[in-house]
């Protein structure tokens, strides 16, 4: 057996031997406009994935999944390295949100540094997951395991196509040893991510042409006193801290957001007849995700009726968090393998958003969030990844599989 320094050299050189085409394929996956929502292009994004994990030897199997709602096509991507029974799975998605400006699918590949839409959120992550994959291969270092790859497609609207899909299909085996998804963790490994619930809530009234205001009932003045009281709720949310360490720049509170989309009406000189708002909530790990949807819609519907207005809620996202104890085996040589390839001790976070760790947490697997790029840009117009941690990611995943699967 070759020695721990030897091991990460190994791994290193393979990886640099392959920089400019991990460069290309992150270049060619971002070309590949998989906007969600409403999410399109997923099957010529699955496509470009399973030719190049074909050429990799990846073993790839592409899925084609039913959907009832707005997405276009939708795909699983599998594949697998190795044999036996001791199983890791690498999990990504790959959709992105959608851009600010189309010029953001032409990635620009500059001084180590490949900007474009998906490069951070997580395109570059799944780069680095299959290059990690195919040196463990290649380079023998699976030990009778193996390492299963799951790509979905709808991960920026809740998973349940794609991750629900690979539940359904009992694709995900509740011995396995570990799950890692290569989200933008900035450094840090997020053994442990929020819980989220998003909503939209309609508020319907009677229409009336301005002259006849009198006769109507306005939707959009009846929104304003069910969504005012709201500002209170999120205020006391912040407030309830996390035992969790967050990182840098974050805070320790529930983050709720009132009215991030709104509108209605259907012109200036009628009253209003409809008007609708979302609320969206990252919750801690410590919150019962339960019992604040039964709070928040209980506060909805009591200002709703003593305003006497006709309001519905549809709850389009709920999420439960995910946790791995900082100390379990994975978590400790996933810490390891970290320190050995950057030479900067691990930490381990809260990551501020939701992970797809959540679908493999719930079935006893420790998973964790460790991934190129950063969180802060991951969903703006700037959003970049420095190719030096495509490389040490995938580095950290080869070295990975070979310590856990030892
Ligand atoms: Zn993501």
């Amino acid at each position: 057996m070759i020695d721990g320094t030897g091991q990460v050299a190994r791994v290193r050189a393979w990886i640099s031997e392959r920089a400019e085409e991990m460069a290309a394929l992150l270049v060619r996956l971002v070309a590949s406009e998989t906007e969600n929502p409403p999410g399109r292009n997923l099957a010529e994004c699955a496509q470009v994935l399973g030719d190049e994990m074909d050429r990799l030897r990846l073993d790839p199997e592409i899925h084609q999944v039913d959907s009832t709602g707005a997405l276009k096509d939708p795909r699983v991507v599998r594949g697998a390295v190795g044999s036996g029974g001791k199983v890791i799975y690498f999990h990504g998605h790959f959709d992105v949100v959608p851009a600010q400006d189309r010029t953001q699918f032409t990635a620009r590949r500059r001084n180590g540094v490949i900007t474009g839409r998906g490069t951070a959120d997580m395109k570059g992550g799944i780069v680095s997951m299959l290059y990690g994959a195919a040196a463990a291969k290649d380079l023998g270092l699976l030990h009778g395991g193996r390492v299963i790859i799951h790509l979905v497609c709808d991960e920026e609207t809740g998973s349940t196509v794609g991750s629900g899909y690979l539940r359904e299909r009992n694709l995900i085996d509740p011995g396995a040893l570990a799950m890692l998804t290569a989200e933008q963790s900035g450094g840090a490994i997020w053994n442990a991510a929020k819980g989220a619930i998003s909503m939209r809530v309609e508020v319907r009234g009677r229409p009336a042409h301005v002259g006849q205001a009198f006769k109507g009932v306005n939707a959009f003045l009846n929104m304003i006193k069910i969504a005012a009281p709201l500002e209170a709720y999120a205020h006391q949310m912040r407030g309830r801290l996390t035992s969790y360490s967050v990182g840098e720049g974050q805070e320790e509170g529930t983050m709720v957001v009132i009215g991030g989309q709104c509108g209605g009406g259907s012109n200036f000189n009628v009253v209003p007849s409809r008007a609708w708002f979302t609320i969206d909530g990252r919750f801690n790990p410590e919150e019962d995700l339960e019992a604040e949807l039964a709070r928040l819609t209980a506060m909805i519907n009591d200002v709703a009726s003593q305003a006497g207005a006709d309001v519905s809620i549809n709850l389009t996202q709920f999420a439960p968090a995910a946790d791995t104890p900082p100390v379990s085996r994975a978590a400790q040589v996933l810490g390891q393998c970290v320190s050995d390839i950057t030479g900067v001790p691990s930490r381990y976070e809260l990551c501020p958003g939701c992970l797809d760790t959540r679908w493999y947490a719930q079935l006893g697997i420790p998973a964790f969030g460790y991934g190129p790029g950063r969180f802060e840009v991951s969903h703006g117009p700037e959003e970049f990844v420095d190719e030096s941690e495509l490389h040490s990611v995938a580095a950290v995943y080869a070295l990975f599989a070979e310590r856990l699967l030892r």
